[in-house]
């Protein structure tokens, strides 16, 4: 190698450390192209550049970078070109072959129906070669870009009017080699932003999904989706706890299986569609051995129904409450009342003479009748002191016989004297724990009953067993039905209200007697048989 040449070979290499420095500093293939093209500019003389890329999954050529004419283009302007294997096309040949090329008779080779040759101006315009006419171009370099030895694309340099030489057409191709070079860098760089950003996006989906998970699971309604079969595919711990039935039990299996009332229930519930608002529809419901009211509104998803439940058994017992409350206060009060105005009014009569006796007897009747108004109004009033546990009771020894005959001699005036009261207490029964008032307005209500409800003779007995003392009230009436022995316990409960024989009442006088029994720390229990008479047993705490 003589001086000259040295000389160049230094420079060459000076130039390409250059380039690698100034290629690499960019992190854009695009920018990458551009600092390549100024590279260029400076040490080979040309008039059009074009990179293109070959992808062999599609085998298509794609322009990425054309510079023509000293414009910059649009490369997509540029239809891509599908490699032809069988050598035709200057840019197939270089791909096929990994070999660069350097022609100096270009107008020549275009004209041979080989290849696809195209011209573009500094308009953009694209010319199909040789049918536009002649090529402008006279020589051109071809060289492959290449990754770890495969051909990953083409560079090429063309002049309108001279001449490449190979020393050019070997600068040329250092200088491709470091822009392909950073080119894969660039690439690798941008797929390693788009894979940050893509597990950034699926962190924040993830996350999302997760608190949106937890806040179905905190929600207080009842959340479940029923898919397309019937099939739950979500049960949340509020839909848990309002139906008693466990997640892991339902998940995937037919609701109708667990809940037998489903099927019916669910073509009861309007499913909203299409965005409208749902409207919520209460349905009695039996889950996990309970009678419910569920308030369910449901909601149709591509591939199901959402489904929101949520209990409303006790503000539909007050709503049920509200209305018995009214039912009965009505009917209850109307007939004393018109007894007290009808007896008011006839004793302010001037134009009839009443006797002495007969205004005793409308007096009476007045007095009577404002007594079971009070009554009444007592028991209701009682009634939402208890619910609203505002009503205290004594815990103090009530010695029972004593309580027993002191009741039992109020209440004889006001019973009919056919009415036999039978008393068996043993007189060293002792002492219980309550509250003397309140075990006496139970006794009053119990015998009330049996006089009311029952039939002759009433017995009272009394004994102690295992540190409680049992108060009984049995009387010989029809007894009560199996059906009814729970409810009469239950506010505003009558049996057979509608039954001509039956007396008036409110059907709170048990539900109160219970109530004051337990608050004692005791209860109140039912013993009947139907047809056999009636046994209501009042247990307290031994004092
Ligand atoms: P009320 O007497 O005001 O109706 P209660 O709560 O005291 O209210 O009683 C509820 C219902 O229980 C009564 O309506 C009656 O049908 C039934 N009942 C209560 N005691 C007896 C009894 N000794 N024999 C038969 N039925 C009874």
């Amino acid at each position: 190698m003589d001086d000259r040449q040295l000389k160049r070979k230094a420079e060459i290499a000076e130039l390409l450390l250059d380039a690698a420095r100034q290629l690499g500093e960019s992190l854009e293939p695009q920018r990458v192209y551009e600092r390549f093209h100024d590279l260029l500019a400076d040490v080979i003389r040309h008039d059009g550049v074009v990179v293109s890329s070959y992808d062999d999954r599609d085998d298509l050529i794609r322009a990425q970078y054309v510079w023509t004419e000293g414009e910059v283009l649009d490369p997509t302007t540029l239809p891509p070109v599908p490699l032809n294997r069988e050598g035709g096309g200057m840019q197939s040949r270089v791909i096929v072959s990994g070999e660069s090329l350097l022609f100096n008779d270009v107008a020549e080779r275009v004209t041979q129906p080989d290849g696809v040759y195209y011209n573009v101006n500094r308009e953009g315009t694209i010319q199909k070669l040789p049918e536009s006419g002649p090529s402008g171009t006279s020589a051109a370099m071809m060289v492959p870009v290449k990754d770890e030895g495969r051909v990953v694309g083409v560079v090429q340099l063309m002049s309108d009017d001279g001449r490449y030489s190979s020393n050019q057409l070997e600068l040329l191709e250092g200088l491709v080699a470091q822009m392909g070079a950073a080119v894969r860098n660039a690439r690798l760089q941008e797929e390693r932003r788009r894979l940050e950003a893509a597990e950034a996006a699926a962190r924040a989906v993830a996350a999302e999904r997760e608190q949106a998970a937890q806040v179905l699971e905190a929600v207080g309604d009842g959340i479940f989706f029923v898919d397309g079969h019937g099939r739950v595919r979500l049960w949340n711990k509020a839909a848990e706890s309002v139906t008693g039935v466990r997640a892991e039990r339902v998940r995937g299996q037919p609701l109708a299986k667990l809940i037998p009332e489903w099927e019916a229930l669910a073509t009861r519930i309007p499913v909203a569609e299409d965005g409208a608002i749902p409207q919520p529809m209460t349905l009695p419901l039996r889950a996990g051995g309970n009678d419910l009211w569920l308030s369910f509104a449901a909601v149709r998803m591509a591939d199901g129904v959402i489904y929101a439940c949520r209990d409303v058994t006790s503000e539909q017992r007050l709503e049920e409450e509200k209305s018995d409350l009214v039912a009965t206060i009505s009917h209850e009060l109307r007939t004393p009342m018109s007894a007290v105005y009808g007896a008011a009014k006839t004793l302010l009569r001037e134009d009839i003479v009443l006797t002495a006796e007969q205004r005793q007897q409308l007096l009476e009747m007045i007095a009577t009748q404002a007594t079971r108004l009070s009554q009444i109004t007592e028991e209701v009033l009682l009634t939402s002191r208890l619910d609203r546990g505002d009503l205290p009771v004594e815990r103090e020894p009530v010695d029972v016989a004593d309580i027993v005959s002191a009741t039992v001699e109020a209440i004889r005036p006001q019973l009919p004297e056919s009415t036999a009261i039978e008393v068996e207490i043993p007189p060293d029964v002792g002492a219980a724990s309550g509250d003397r008032d309140r075990i006496q307005q139970v006794l009053v209500n119990l015998l009330d009953n049996a006089v009311k409800y029952g039939a002759s003779p009433v017995k009272v007995h009394a004994y102690r067993t295992d540190g409680v003392i049992r108060i009984c009230v049995a009387d010989g009436g029809p007894g009560i039905g199996l059906a009814d022995q729970d409810r009469i316990f239950e506010k505003f409960y009558r049996a057979d209200p509608q039954l001509a024989r039956s007396p008036s009442g409110t059907g709170l006088g048990l539900y109160i007697s219970r109530e004051l029994a337990q608050r004692m720390g005791g209860r109140l229990e039912l013993d009947s048989e139907p047809g056999a008479g009636a046994t209501f047993v009042v247990e307290l705490p031994q004092a």
